[in-house]
């Protein structure tokens, strides 16, 4: 993972202590997903072989980590050391003796292990620390990663402002004629091809496939007088992008323009109730009032929006019965939709950072319908 020298690794790992004091957490395991990453700037690749950050509350936090693995690990001396371990060796018992000698006089009494953790390694460390008792790391973690800090901000830009780009260039490309699939490894090639180091997504839905929200592109051809959702995104520096764009072969079915006004004002909605001190319930309220009020509140199957930055899809999530409260610094898609079974289907999407000042719309491609040939 490339990432800034500067980058507050420091800083964030001396606020993951302050929160465990706070919670009575005595160490983090941290292994696979993303909390490692933040925390270390290192992405541990969902190997059988064990990767772990063992972060006591006070004291030097140790990066156990396979020889193999351990030349792509950049070492961060200010933030924590690695131990390097040998095919033969046990890497649960290593852990679990860092624990012991992190906490000497019976080591530690809670551990926050990550929640990607696999369950082979979480029932072993229970095993080989049978004294512990075990919480999940989300609750130390979660509330401070979902606040991106201005090097994060910047990051998710960046990462929009690419797949930005490939809404336009896309606007001369051909659809006509063309499977679902093809359309797909296109959209993907220029995710990569525009900086971005992994494809997560090339959602293209043709005709009555866009009903279907997570539709994977299939050998279905792509006929004129259809709308088609394309919904991409990758990865670069670490960072996600995610953006869904209408595409119209010509002109579009029946109804379908109207719908999409509808949808246009829905998530215009849904991002300007994006406001910090508003629960996320709300926000996912906004926009679904303006589409159940056009009477299309049936076809809108699925949340408001999910938090975005090293994952995909992380806290927080726009949806009916989470009262967080948005805060500065959270991120996340606006991403209302309409799904006609049988016919078609249309979402709009963009990220949004929430601001003192606002709603910062990350994206910006026009959100009007792409007419293609
Ligand atoms: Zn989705
Ligand atoms: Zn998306
Ligand atoms: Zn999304």
């Amino acid at each position: 993972m490339e990432r800034s020298e500067h980058a507050p690794f420091v800083d964030r790992m001396t606020r993951v202590r302050a929160r465990m004091v706070e919670l009575g957490i005595d160490v983090a395991l941290l292994s696979v997903g993303a909390d490692l990453p933040w925390l270390t700037g290192y992405e541990a690749m969902p190997l059988e072989r064990l990767t772990m950050l063992v972060l006591p509350r006070e004291g030097e936090a140790v990066l156990v980590v396979p020889r193999l693995e351990a030349p792509r690990v950049v070492e961060r001396p200010d933030a924590f050391t690695i131990v390097p371990w040998n095919e033969t060796d046990d890497p649960v018992r290593l852990v679990a003796r860092l624990c012991h000698e992190a906490m000497p006089g019976g080591g530690p009494a809670t551990a926050a292990i990550g929640d990607r953790t696999w369950g082979r390694f979480v029932l072993e460390l229970q095993q080989a620390l049978p004294h512990t008792r075990f919480s999940a790391a989300n609750e130390v973690v979660g509330p401070l990663r979902r606040i991106k800090d201005p090097v994060e901000v910047e990051a998710l830009r960046a990462a929009a402002h690419a797949v930005d780009a490939i809404v336009e260039e896309m606007r001369d490309r051909p659809f006509a004629g063309r499977t679902e699939a093809d359309v797909s490894r296109e959209f993907a090639r220029r995710i990569l091809e525009h900086g971005h180091h992994v494809v997560n997504f090339a959602i293209v839905a043709s005709g009555p496939n866009g009903a279907s929200p997570h539709h994977e592109a299939s050998e279905r051809v792509i006929e004129q007088g259809e709308a088609v959702v394309c919904d991409f995104g990758g990865t670069m520096h670490g960072y996600c992008s995610d953006i869904t764009r209408m595409f119209v072969v010509g002109r579009p079915p029946d109804g379908w323009a109207d719908a999409y006004e509808v949808l246009t004002a829905a998530q215009e909605a849904g991002v300007q109730a994006a406001r910090a001190g508003v629960p996320c319930e709300t926000v996912d309220a906004a926009a679904r009032a303006v589409i159940a009020q056009h009477g299309y509140g049936e076809f809108f199957i699925h949340r408001t929006g999910h938090g975005i930055g090293l994952e995909a899809h992380e806290d927080p999530y726009m949806v009916q019965g989470n009262q967080l409260v948005v805060a500065p610094g959270h991120a996340f898609s606006i991403e209302p939709g309409i799904y006609v079974p049988g016919r078609w289907g249309m979402r709009l999407e963009d990220i949004v950072v929430a601001t003192p000042d606002g709603p910062d719309r990350l994206n910006v491609a026009a959100r009007e319908p792409v007419i293609v040939t």
